[in-house]
This record gives structure tokens, sequence and C-alpha cells, in this order.
């Protein structure tokens, strides 16, 4: 009996074994090759080999996947990444050499005549007919005001013409042209001095404010006109003080950049007129010869842009006197332009004006229009979206293109 007994614990203890390496060696197959990774991270080439690391890659056992450590598809799509190399510098903005501005009104003739010559044509059309009788006066007249020549310039052109013609008695074409030219030529004015001042007379840079409503193409050409500056030898420092359109900023800049000119600005929302106090500080630290600065040409009440503009224009006249304020027109605004014309012309002292725009209008007639409204003369235009499309004001150069000649 004992010996039985004896067996069977004897047969048991070998069924427990048995079974024990069964489990122990199950359990062994179902651990992973190699412990896994504590954190998976993608990098390559991967870091100096762990000790023991060897062990675990060999020919039969592939790394495993990247879906096999269970990083989520998006991570397990992303590109491997490459060893932390030294981040590069952004490369500096080439610095571009503004073509000369001198004639550039003659060079955009084209650009003025494609839109404008049917004003020129027109009245040669007109003038060059055997009878020139009422009728033909009146449609004289009404060429002159559908291009925005204003009413007053009209009545006195045509009172000039008939007074002419009546004189000259055979009418050439030649004749014709050299008459209308005449006559066109002084209502533009060729007294005026049409220079952007930009000699301050002291030995602090000459200031520029520049104002108008957005959407004229104010801040376009604010940079712009620092471009007509640099070209024309003179260094500039720019005032973004446009803080009410978003990226007006950011557009002036670049603007800036690509001239080597630095920019001043401030938070979107910010005060114009500390943007502009530094922006003539930065630009008496640099020793530039002109600061320009861009303003927000809100127009949502005439107290509200006078206080705002007056801030500025104070502020500025702090560091020294203000040279020059430009109004920007946009030309093809016709009569909605001369009404901001007269806001501004009441809110500040404008000393210039900028024609917007010339290029996509056939009312070329506003050059004279706004110069009799303000009393002041046009000084640039604007041709174009392209950066070297602003152009001093020619009279001669902007009968010519008229006309043709
Ligand atoms: P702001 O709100 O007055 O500062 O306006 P922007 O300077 O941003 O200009 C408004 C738009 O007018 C831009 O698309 C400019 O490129 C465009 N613009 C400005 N000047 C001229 C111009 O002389 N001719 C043409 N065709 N477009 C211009």
């Amino acid at each position: 009996m004992e010996i039985l007994i004896l067996a069977v614990v004897i047969a048991l203890v070998a069924v427990g074994a048995i079974s024990g390496l069964v489990v122990s060696s199950r359990k062994k197959k179902q651990l992973p090759p190699t412990a896994p990774p504590s954190t998976p991270t993608i990098t390559a080439p991967p870091a100096e080999p762990q000790v023991g690391e060897d062990a675990v890659e060999t020919a039969e056992e592939p790394r495993r996947t990247i879906e096999e450590v269970g990083l989520p598809e998006a991570e397990a799509e992303a590109p491997v990444e490459e060893p932390a190399a030294e981040p590069e510098a952004p490369a500096a903005p080439e610095i571009e050499v503004p073509e000369p501005t001198a004639g550039r009104l003659v060079r955009l003739r084209a650009r003025l005549a494609r839109s404008q010559n049917s004003l020129g044509k027109g009245l040669l059309t007109l003038l060059s007919r055997e009878h020139l009788d009422e009728d033909t006066w009146e449609e004289i007249e009404e060429t002159l005001l559908i291009a925005d020549v204003g009413v007053a310039p009209t009545q006195e052109l045509v009172d000039r013409l008939r007074e002419r013609v009546k004189v000259l008695g055979t009418r050439t074409p030649a004749d014709l042209r050299a008459l209308l030219k005449e006559e066109l030529l002084t209502l533009v004015g060729t007294d005026f001095d049409r220079a952007v001042k930009t000699e301050s007379g002291v030995d602090t840079p000459a200031v520029v404010m520049v104002v108008g409503v957005n959407g004229t193409g104010k801040t376009t050409t604010t940079g712009k006109l620092a471009r007509v500056l640099v070209a024309d030898g003179r260094s500039v420092v720019l005032g973004a003080a446009d803080t009410f359109r978003a990226a007006a900023a950011d557009q002036l800049q670049t603007w800036g950049e690509r001239v080597g000119a630095r920019t001043v600005r401030g938070p979107e929302g910010g005060d114009p007129a500390s943007i502009a106090y530094d922006a003539v500080k930065e630009g008496i630290a640099e020793g530039a010869d002109v600061v320009l600065i861009d303003t927000a040409g809100r127009l949502h009440t005439k107290t509200g842009l006078m206080d705002e503009l007056g801030k500025v224009k104070r502020v500025v006249e702090k560091h020294g006197p203000l040279d020059e304020v430009l109004l920007v027109l946009d030309a093809t605004t016709g009569q909605n332009g001369l009404t901001q014309a007269r806001v501004f012309a009441e809110v500040v002292d404008i000393t210039g004006i900028v024609l917007t725009k010339l290029d996509g209008t056939a009312k070329g007639g506003i050059v004279v229009a706004v110069q009799r409204e303000l009393g002041v003369p046009v000084k640039l235009v604007g041709l174009g979206e392209g950066p070297d499309d602003l152009a001093p004001f020619e009279p001669e150069a902007f009968v010519d293109a008229l006309i043709g000649d």
C-alpha cells in the first residue's frame, strides 16, 4: 500500500513538472523577441547602439516596422527625421536697384495713352470739323466733363479754344494739335514745384506723411515712393502707422526690404502716433535722408480723422518740421475722389497729390480738377501695379500722352 501511495505521489509530481515545463516554455514563446523600447521615437540614423541591441537585430529578425510599435498613422507616415542639422539662417533678401525716375512718365506714357487718348483724340476730331457750330462746342465741353476735368476748368478751356480757333482762321491738324497742347498745358499748370520735398534743411531727416482713404493705393504708393527716393540716391526709413488695416505693416515692410529700407512698426491696432514718432527717431539715429510715414485713412468721422492725423503730425513735429503731406487719390473714383480730397484738406495741410490708377481710367482730367480743388500740385502718378510704376508727374509728358504727338 505504502508503495502504491509513493508511486501515485511520484506520478503526480512527474506530471506536474512536465506541465510546468510546457507552460513555461509557452510563456517564453509569447515573449517578444526583444524588449520594446520604452517610448517610440522616430529618428534616423539610430544613435550609438545600446548595450544588448546588437543581439536584437539579426538578419532573421527584421527591424520592426512603425506599425508594429503601435504609432498613430499620421506619425507613422511622417518622414524619418534627419539628424538635427544646424538651422540655416534665412537668406538675406536681395536688395533691388530701382530704375531711375527721370523720364519715367515718358517711358510709361503708353499706359496713359491707352486709356486716355480718347480725350485728346476726341477733342482733336471735334476741333477738326469744318463747321464749329454750337453743337460741336457742346460736344467738346461734354468730352472734357466726361474726362473729369471739372466744370470751371472746362468752361475756361472751351472759351480759350473758341477765341483762338477764331483767330487762327484756317485750321490744319498740326495747328490744332499745337493749340490744344498749349491750352491743356496751361490748364494742367507748368509753374508748380512738383518735386517731393526730401531736403529737410536741418540735420534731421525730411519727414513725408502719406495720407488717403484705404483702398486708394496708399501703402503701395508709400512703398513705391521709397523706391523712387532710393533710385534717386536718398536713404529712407519707413513708418508703418497704418495700424488699422491688417497686413498694411507687412506690406510696407516687404516694400522696404526690397530696397534696403528699414520699417518701424508696432502691433496691429496700435497707436499710429507712437509709431510715427519712433520712425522719425529711427531715421535720426540712422542718419537717413527721408522718413516716409504711411497713415490709416479711416473716414469714420471728420473729427476722428482730424484727431488721428493731427496727433501723428504733432508727435512728428516734436522731432522737427513735417516737410510734406501727400494725399493719395484713386483716379478712377472721380467725384468721390474730389470729396475725399476736400475732407483731408480740411484736416491736414496737403502739400502734394499722388493720383493712383491712372492706367485704368480715361478720366485723366481729374489731374486738373483736383489741383484746382486743393490748390496744390499733383506730384506723382501711379500707372500700374509694378514696383516702378510710380512716376514723378511731368505736365508735358502727360499732355503729350493725351493728344499724341
Ligand atoms: P491702401 O489700403 O490704400 O493702402 O491700398 P493698397 O496700397 O493696398 O492698394 C490697393 C490696390 O491698388 C492694390 O492692389 C494695388 O496694387 C493697387 N494699386 C495701387 N496703385 C496702383 C496703380 O497706380 N495702378 C493700378 N492699376 N493699381 C494700383
